[in-house]
């Protein structure tokens, strides 16, 4: 295990958790493993100074990042988080785990992921643009559409992906759709990128649902985390005859054991921006959440959610990361140990940076598909990827997230080994 010099480490980091991932993957690679390293190695850290005058007239500076961790299969693609907890060492992991997630559904890229340590809430509109417009030109450095293409990730959007566009594009002096996806429809967005993400876990859940036997129909489902990811996959799961039981998010825990009426649980999200205070449901303790009666429990929110303390108490059958990185590698033996199946992040949420990837094929062409066209695309290629992960851990009599990474870091090492070391 190579630790980097310039990271801060504790045991329950980000970067640690990933580590400890690679490690259980090595055995698997055969003479592969020579090039382990590789994984445990970003490519490139691009650390940034971001100065805004904010609203008042004061200057601020926040820190930003963007992270290349491999590039041997593509140009670096990942999100840009904007959260006043994150750091260079997340990003890593964030980065890495894009890295195995591109490479597990057969995306012809790399791993990249940003981030800026700011609580965009308390920036104003205008703020935030600075702020956005800043930290593009400083990565514009490593950034392109044939080198490292940035997508939304937690409390980005496609406002911001317009801005990033936008000054990329001044930056060049020519307007660059494809540096950039997750973008609105009007500026060469896609159909369906949205929802993708939350579409994704959808699927990958169904299809672990039916190689378990059970049946979608009455499902129990809690959900952490109700943005993006959490809210849309709940209400794929609800519209396909599962029964929402619990949600959490930053403002609350709402428990219904006979399932959470979905439609208006959105509305109260649209209204309040937050469902901590939905009437349709009894208020629980957040650290209740964890006791809920479930089969598929679906953590959606940030990392290191999924602790070993709180894997010995889960009561559910799967275990379906919407987040990337939510469960530590100590609760994953636990919850293997119970018997509870872990569909790990790198293909449960792998449908965004999928239909990420539609889009900037889209945009190259110049040519757009119907909604209908995205949604069975990324079924088919999601529910192809999940098959050959799960035939990989049934082979080997692997967890599923080891198993996913035998089928990544294989085609990323092998890429590694092929193109051969410069000079
Ligand atoms: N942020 C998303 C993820 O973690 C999507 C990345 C992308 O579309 O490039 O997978």
């Amino acid at each position: 295990m190579s630790n980097l010099s310039f990271v801060p480490q504790s045991e329950t980091s980000a970067w640690q958790t990933y580590l400890a991932q690679v490690d259980r993957v090595v055995p698997y690679l055969g003479p592969l493993s020579r090039w382990a390293d590789t994984l445990r190695r970003p490519k490139r850290c691009l650390i940034v100074d971001i100065p805004i005058e904010l609203d008042d007239g004061t200057v601020s500076h926040f820190e930003g990042y963007r992270v290349q961790h491999n590039l041997s299969r593509g140009p670096g693609k990942g999100g840009v988080r904007y959260h006043p907890d994150v750091t260079l060492d997340e990003v890593m992991a964030l980065s890495a785990w894009m890295t195995v997630k591109n490479a597990a559904v057969a995306l012809p890229y790399g791993g990249a992921k940003g981030g800026v340590r700011v609580d965009p809430k308390k920036l104003s509109r205008r703020e935030l643009e600075k702020l956005t417009r800043r930290y593009t030109s400083e990565i514009g450095l490593v950034i392109g559409p044939d080198k490292d293409i940035p997508a939304p990730d937690v409390n980005t959007n496609g406002q911001i992906m317009a801005w990033m566009m936008d000054t990329y594009s001044m930056n060049v002096g020519a307007t660059v759709t494809g540096v950039v996806t997750g973008k609105p429809l009007t500026l060469g967005g896609s159909l369906g990128r949205v929802k993708a993400t939350g579409r994704g876990v959808f699927v990958v859940g169904r299809e672990t649902l039916r190689r378990l036997g059970t049946d979608l129909n009455g499902v129990r489902v809690a959900v952490q985390g109700f943005g993006n990811v959490g809210s849309a996959a709940a209400e794929m799961f609800a519209g396909n005859g599962a029964k929402i039981v619990a949600v959490q998010d930053h403002t609350g825990t709402v428990y219904a054991p006979d399932g959470l009426d979905i439609a208006n649980l959105m509305g109260e999200l649209r209204a309040h921006g937050g469902i901590g205070n939905f009437a349709g449901g009894e208020r629980i303790a957040d650290e209740a959440f964890w006791d809920v009666e479930t089969d598929v429990l679906i953590p959606a929110a940030l990392e290191s959610q999924l602790t070993a303390e709180r894997a010995r108490r889960v009561r559910t059958k799967v275990v379906l990361e919407g987040a990337n990185g939510p469960t530590t590698p100590e609760a994953d033996l636990i919850l293997g140990e119970r018997g509870i199946t872990v569909v790990p992040d790198v293909i449960a949420n792998a449908g965004g940076v999928t239909v990420s990837y539609f889009e900037w094929v889209q945009d190259f062409s110049s040519f757009f598909w119907t909604e209908d066209e995205i949604n069975l695309r990324l079924d088919k290629i999601l529910a192809g990827a999940f098959r050959q992960i799960w035939e990989t851990a049934e082979h080997h009599r692997i967890p599923l997230r080891t198993a996913a990474f035998v089928v990544a870091c294989t085609r990323v090492l092998q890429a590694r080994e092929e193109r051969g070391l410069y000079p």
